[in-house]
């Protein structure tokens, strides 16, 4: 009743007041903060705020950043918590992963697991401040995971979730990551616990390339070649306990347990492809290597990585690959999908969706150039 006279009393002028509203919004952009952002939700996330989350096999040094990266989401306000709880199913764990990328969040159904990866942010950082800024910013930013923010969200704002952030500035949720929070888990139902035949699609974090020349020069290799067959397969860190120091080994003096080493694994995918042309290193044609790509079965689960496209899902049949040798002798992509599909001289995406190839290369010429520019 209240309502209904409310409502007759003042309808013309709320019109009024709301086209004015409108015009000076029109001549006159961003006045309200949050008016013009955008957010995208990650199904991966939990549906609930305060979330429970064990460490897994690490030691106090790595036990001290992620208790940072706990109470920066505890204190950014938007109602989130982590409490640190021996016996809970979610985890973080960190190892000495062979790959480059900088940590992993895989859901798991009702739960979750974060993996990071302490090779790849030894290799990028050159200092042990800079190092610890970094850990903190990825273990931060893997547990925004959880809350369903996605990676690279759609803004041109500061984000905790770009992966082209500088790490040792941005560790903590951003204004922009905290209305993204409120956004994505605003009423949701509870996620139910994966079961076996389900895909999951987990999310990796790789280092971004700021152009073409610059991602040619981070690859050991770049090679044409074809797919001869694809493996499932579980990559696991360097387990050593006694190698390193605290810092690059986060099982130093630490043994992990049964559910430590379960926690520890990544699904991954293990290509053979044939080489037929080397535009970088000395690869012969007609040599096979292998490459290690994100996503595969474990535990009879699918796991999928979001912006990964497994070569045995690539769309053509001869793909162009950067790639970095690792330790172990595998290759693997220097980010994810960091290559592409040829055809008749053409180079498309691997995901056969994306309009844009990666780094703007879209005929060998070009690709060529950006290898040698006297070509
Ligand atoms: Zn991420």
């Amino acid at each position: 009743m209240f309502a209904k006279t409310a409502h007759s009393h003042f309808p013309r002028r709320l019109i009024a007041v709301l086209t004015g509203a409108l015009l000076i919004t029109g001549a006159i952009p961003p006045i309200i903060a949050h008016a013009e952002d955008t957010f995208e939700c990650y199904n991966g996330g939990l549906t609930t705020k305060a979330q429970a989350v064990a460490y897994g096999a690490v030691n106090s040094t790595w036990a001290g950043y992620f208790d940072t990266a706990r109470s920066r989401w505890a204190n950014a306000g938007v109602g989130a918590s982590f409490a640190k709880i021996s016996f809970a199913t979610s985890s973080i764990t960190a190892g000495r992963y062979s790959d480059s990328w900088f940590g992993i969040y895989m859901p798991h159904g009702s739960y979750y697991s974060i993996k990071v990866n302490i090779r790849s942010l030894d290799a990028k950082t050159s200092n042990a401040s800079t190092f610890a800024l970094w850990s903190k910013s990825t273990s931060t930013h893997e547990l925004g995971h959880a809350l369903r923010l996605p990676d690279n969200p759609p803004t041109t704002k500061t984000s905790l979730m770009s992966h082209s952030r500088d790490r040792s500035k941005v560790g903590s949720p951003t204004a922009y990551d905290k209305a993204n929070v409120k956004y994505c888990l605003g009423g949701l139902p509870t996620r139910t616990g994966s079961t076996v035949g389900a895909t999951e699609v987990m999310s990796a974090d790789y280092p971004t390339y700021d152009s073409l020349a610059d991602a040619m020069s981070a690859a050991d290799v770049v090679v044409r070649a074809s797919l001869v067959r694809s493996v499932a397969s579980v990559l696991m860190p360097d387990l050593s306990t006694n190698t390193g120091d605290a810092r690059t080994n986060p099982q130093y003096g630490v043994r992990p347990t049964a559910k430590d080493l379960q926690d520890l694994r990544v699904p991954v995918t293990v290509s053979t492809v044939q080489v037929s042309e080397t535009l970088k290193g000395s690869l012969k044609p007609g040599q096979d290597i292998k490459i290690s790509q994100l996503g595969g079965q474990l535990d009879g689960v699918q796991y999928r990585e979001a912006s990964t496209t497994l070569l045995a899902n690539a769309s053509g049949d001869e793909y162009l690959l950067l790639l970095r040798k690792r330790n172990d002798g595998v290759y693997e992509m220097i980010g994810a999908d960091s290559g592409w599909v040829v055809q008749r001289g053409r180079l498309t995406s691997l995901n056969g969706q994306s309009t844009n190839a990666p780094f703007g290369a879209t005929s060998l010429p070009i690709l060529s150039r950006a290898i040698d520019p006297a070509r």
